[in-house]
């Protein structure tokens, strides 16, 4: 029977895991291995994805790939479980293989996703020194340094990852790092409450003959579910000391740098190198690549030949194209490729599933010495809120409240400090004003730098808000609640559940949100997630769609408004629909997530993932982003002169010597002359030029000049199109909406066909609409697309689809209209 047929709260016994290669691994990484047990928890709303309950812990899957997995009822299934654990065999070895005697020691953090090694990390560093990005690498990780017992530390906080297959680039990654950098010491983080899982790792690092430090991390929670651990015993068995650790609170670091002093000298007792016996038919087939192997010498010094040849037999493409410039590589592989047969048609099953296999029994049979847990089949913590959270019926309606509360509080609550910081620029703009002599230096500085990076600034309140919601939404483990419930809805349009949440900060501000796509695991889902949210019409375009609703359309403005958010998704979804057939055609995204247990994340966590996502932003702030603002403000603002600009001028002048009129009349007329004066310069100037240039283009679509400036205007931030727009159509500064609305109804073609009509109709407005919200994400979304996906591609792939897609939408829109109307 399949898993996808058992039935809510009953448990049965895996035989078997088909489908391709890379689910298979995973999943059996994971612990789906045959003759575990597995318990249904429950599907998530509308028919979503399932719930169940292996080793210990929680995971959520697809309908589809519980298809693909063969279970038994429990009582059919003939115990023989532990017919494989052969114990350990020790390696003789020299353990102290400093030949000159540092007193620095590098380690590395391994451990499985919330295992708690970035607590750790924290803790350690934050009481410490230094802490910074590891630069050139692709994958987030950090680096403290600091001295102690007459030691110095190097700390890295690797990412978190389940095992050391080239499943993810997180995995390749941590491997990588392990053999290049070799790191005196590995600190395994575990979560003690969930060691069959997370000693699947463990021997992993034992096969690369790493030296071990495990933290035994949430040992609280161990304690209080009073469970039997012999951690001691464990601990002589695998040659790894256990440090018991409460990283939450800081528990248990001092002994574990302590312990990880005594390994690097090699005084502590316990540590020690084994091999993992995986029976006799493994251990040959090992044995014999190993030889193989042997025959070259360079890397071998660096990496361990036991892994090498086990990752071979597993038919690791990575390790394979490592050892493929070997004069005899042909005969390793000849021979590899015999093991495998020999294993396979032995056993009768995939190579890495047999080795997987091989590791869990390992694990089991440890652990049935060492460790009991009396309450297995109570319900846990996690489980109890997860019948409300999860709820087929009650998850969708929480899920929406907590969404509504981070929107409200982000966008609303936040809107204060923005309009704090909106001041303060201005402020801080006019005072620089007031200190500077008029010239370009003062234009650049005031309209072109501080307001540019002031326009950025002010989402600096959202972003923090919505970071800190995300990091505890991430930290509580309710993150993967979320991709569960939604995950439904989004998988019909070849999206993860994960890509929900990106995809709704979208609305308040496109570049947080391309930041939030972080959570997730698979590039091509983030990818992918990145590029439909531009869609999510942002909060800066909100001004622009009320001006012109307001002035076009009498009735059902709000319809209206609403009308362009909803083609907005519509576009995201249609267009992760194309990608997903097309660019992403290959993209393999088993749905494996594990729902971790739910617990509370500690202040400094919350608050240090907070502050690190912000970083990120301002740092653009001082870069792409200022650059690009510069570069539009230096086409608006060249040329200076225009051949009109010396008879206004003098218009000017002389008005302001007449006596004869007024001086409320005089000041009118003075202020109309600068805005003739002004906008004239604009026109003439490289973007007005630009403008004009590209009016051909949007001809069709119903579009002046005028237009077509704002639009190339509202490049860096599509705030920008209104003021331009202002400057443009020629209005006063202070009644600019009332006046811009006015001017643009009146507004009439200078050239062309359609010479003396007006051309702000109800299709342009429309189309125009239209334009605004698809075209051009904002320089800074532009960024956050290439700096996320680490590449220009995706980012001018981004650029040209949007624009060209605004245009094909607007010209429909603006064309249909016609007809219509
Ligand atoms: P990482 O994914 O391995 O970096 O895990 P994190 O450091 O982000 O920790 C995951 C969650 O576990 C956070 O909510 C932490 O506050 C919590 N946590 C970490 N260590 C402990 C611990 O020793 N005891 C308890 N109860 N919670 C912990
Ligand atoms: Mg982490």
């Amino acid at each position: 029977m399949k898993l996808s047929e058992v039935k809510n709260s009953e448990t049965v016994v895996i035989t078997k895991v088909l489908g391709h290669g890379s689910f298979r691994k995973r999943i059996s990484e994971m612990g789906f291995v045959k003759g575990k047990e597995v318990k249904v928890i429950k599907s998530a709303p509308f028919n979503g994805p399932f719930e169940f309950k292996i080793i210990n812990y929680n995971i959520s899957l697809r309908k589809s790939e519980a298809d693909l997995i063969e279970v038994i009822p429990v009582q059919d299934f003939i115990k023989s479980e532990n017919e494989n654990y052969q114990g350990v065999i020790d390696r003789a070895i020299d353990l102290v293989n400093h030949s000159e005697r540092t007193k620095i020691i590098n380690i590395a953090l391994v451990g499985n996703p919330n295992s708690g090694k970035t607590t750790l990390f924290n803790f350690i560093s934050g009481s410490k020194e230094r802490v910074g990005n590891y630069s050139g690498v692709t994958v987030d990780i950090k680096k403290a340094t600091f001295t102690t017992k007459g030691y110095t530390f190097n700390f890295f906080d690797l990412p978190g990852t389940y095992s050391l297959t080239a499943y993810s680039k997180e995995e390749i990654f941590v491997r990588e790092f392990i053999y290049e950098q070799t790191p005196d010491i590995v600190i395994n983080v575990l979560d003690a409450t969930n060691l069959e899982r997370n000693l699947f790792l463990t021997t992993q690092l034992i096969d690369m003959d790493v030296r071990i430090v495990a933290a035994l991390n949430m040992y609280d929670e161990l304690e209080k579910k009073k469970l039997y651990f012999d951690k001691d015993e464990l601990a002589k068995l695998l040659g790894i000391p256990f440090v018991p650790t409460i990283s939450s609170k800081g528990i248990g670091l001092e002994n574990l740098i302590e312990k990880v002093i005594e390994v690097f000298e090699g005084k502590d007792k316990i540590s020690r190198h084994i091999h993992i016996n995986y029976g006799k038919d493994l251990e040959d087939s090992i044995r014999i690549v190993r030889e193989k192997i042997k025959e070259n010498q360079p890397i071998t010094d660096k990496i361990s030949l036991r892994f090498l040849s086990i990752k071979l037999l597993e038919k690791d493409g990575q390790v394979s194209s490592l050892l493929s410039h070997y004069p005899n590589f042909e005969e390793i592989k000849k021979s590899t490729q015999k093991e495998i047969h020999k294993i396979e048609t032995l056993e009768n099953e995939e190579s890495e599933t047999i080795i997987t296999n091989a590791k869990y029994s390992f694990i089991t049979g440890a652990l049935k010495e060492t460790f009991r847990n009396p309450h297995h089949s109570e319900k846990t913590r996690s489980e109890k809120i997860d019948n409300v959270l999860t709820h087929p019926v009650l998850g969708f309606p929480i899920f929406t409240a907590i969404l509504f509360l981070v929107f409200f509080v982000t966008f609303k609550v936040g809107a204060y400090p923005m309009d704090w910081i909106d001041m303060g620029v201005l402020a801080f703009g006019n005072f620089i004003s007031g200190l500077m002599a008029e010239g370009m230096l003062k234009d650049l500085i005031v309209n072109g730098i501080i307001s540019g990076a002031g326009s950025v600034l002010v989402f600096l309140p959202n972003i923090l808000i919505l970071f800190l919601f995300i990091s505890l939404l991430e930290g509580t483990g309710y993150m993967a609640r979320a991709a569960f419930i939604m995950d439904k809805i989004m998988h019909r349009f070849g999206l993860h559940g994960r890509s929900f949440i990106p995809m709704i900060m979208g609305f308040g501000c496109n570049v947080p949100a391309i930041l939030a796509t972080r959570s997730m695991r698979n590039k091509g889902d983030r990818i992918l997630t990145m590029l439909i949210i531009p869609f999510m019409s942002c909060s800066a375009r909100l001004p622009v769609y009320i001006l012109i609703i307001s002035a076009f359309f009498d009735k059902y403005q709000p319809l209206y408004l609403i009308g362009i958010y909803a083609v907005g998704i519509v576009f995201a979804f249609i267009t992760a629909q194309i990608l997903n057939k097309t660019l992403f055609k290959n993209k393999e995204t088993p749905f494996v997530m594990e729902l971790p247990t739910y617990r509370l994340p500690t202040l400094r966590n919350v608050l240090y993932h907070m502050w690190d996502k912000t970083q990120h932003y301002l740092r653009k702030i001082g870069t792409i982003i200022l650059i690009g603002v510069v570069i539009v403000w230096a086409l608006e603002y060249f040329p200076r002169e225009t051949k009109n600009t010396g008879v206004l001028k003098r218009e000017i002048q002389l008005t302001e010597q007449n006596t004869a009129i007024n001086s409320v009349e005089k000041g009118n007329y003075i202020l109309q002359l600068n805005t003739q004066l002004e906008s004239d310069r604009l026109t003439n100037s490289y973007l007005g030029r630009f403008g004009k240039l590209i009016e051909p283009v949007m001809r069709p679509l119903g579009f002046d000049w005028k237009m077509s400036i704002a639009l190339v205007a509202g490049l860096p931030a599509k705030e920008i199109v209104i003021s331009t727009m202002g400057v443009l159509y020629q209005t006063n500064e202070d009644e600019n909406s009332v006046n811009l609305q006015q001017k643009l109804k009146n507004e009439k073609f200078e050239t062309g066909k359609r010479q003396g009509q007006l051309v702000f109709t109800s299709p342009t407005a429309l189309a125009f609409l239209i334009f605004i919200l698809i075209y051009f994400p904002c320089i800074g979304v532009v960024v956050a697309i290439k700096n996320e996906s680490e590449s220009w591609k995706w980012a001018i792939f981004a650029v040209f689809y949007t624009t060209s897609l605004a245009w094909i939408a607007a010209f429909l829109v603006y064309n249909i209209g016609n007809l219509i109307v």
